[in-house]
């Protein structure tokens, strides 16, 4: 179901609406069914759903390294204190 989005004409109010085939939305604010639509915000969504969850993956990636590296870096260092 696409998420539009509206400007009404009669009160210039903005607003995103799920519209089904046939259905004709009305402003929330004044009940004007003259809206102009302004565009699908659905690709846009999805789109941004896969940015985040891409950005998501890169930051546990990266927290996953740092664990590493602080795993390392408490070895060495147990190692190197036990070497003495
Ligand atoms: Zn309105």
């Amino acid at each position: 179901m696409p998420i539009y989005e509206y400007a009404c004409r009669s009160c210039a109010h903005k607003f995103e609406q799920l519209v089904r085939s046939g259905d004709t939305p009305a402003c929330p604010s004044c009940r004007s069914v003259d809206l102009e639509r302004l565009l699908s915000l659905s690709a846009i969504s999805s789109d941004n759903t896969r940015q985040i969850s891409f950005n998501k993956a890169r930051a546990s990636a990266r927290r996953v390294q740092r664990d590493k590296d602080a795993a390392q870096a408490a070895y060495e260092k147990k190692h190197r204190e036990e070497g003495h």
